[in-house]
């Protein structure tokens, strides 16, 4: 649970937004940053984002929900965002908790996801789903 980083306090509804501005959400944060984590699955490696974890009921999309653009791979479980304008990715439904949304750090107003330091890096390539 992390309720400041660098000098910006996280909000319990704290906005976020792509690149370009055209996608805006509101994350319901009541416990701050939960679970920041880097992950070497073959999405996470090439996006290379800083996540968080909120509730489903947790994102709002404030605005440019015409913008944001799913894509699927593999078990089509997980759900990835990302705007179709500056192909910045904001979220995803989770395929090892599809009860959350991770969520990109770097997206929330005013946090630079590199003062949160050292993150752990989940194991994606042997994907929890995947283990027996
Ligand atoms: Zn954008």
């Amino acid at each position: 649970m992390i309720k400041k980083v660098g000098k910006t306090t996280i909000l319990p509804k704290h906005q976020a937004s792509c690149h370009c501005g055209n996608v805006v959400l509101e994350l319901t944060l009541p416990n701050g940053i939960v679970n920041p984590r880097r992950c070497d699955c073959s999405i996470c490696r090439r996006k290379g984002a800083i996540v968080g974890s909120v509730e489903l009921s947790g994102i709002r999309i404030v605005q440019g929900e015409e913008f944001l653009t799913l894509y699927q791979f593999n078990t089509h479980t997980a759900k990835h965002y990302f705007c179709s304008v500056c192909g910045i990715y904001t979220h995803h439904q989770r395929r090892s908790n599809p009860n959350e949304y991770g969520y990109n750090i770097g997206c929330l107003d005013g946090v630079n996801p590199f003062d949160l330091g050292d993150v752990v890096t989940n194991d994606g390539v042997n994907h929890p789903a995947d283990r027996i």
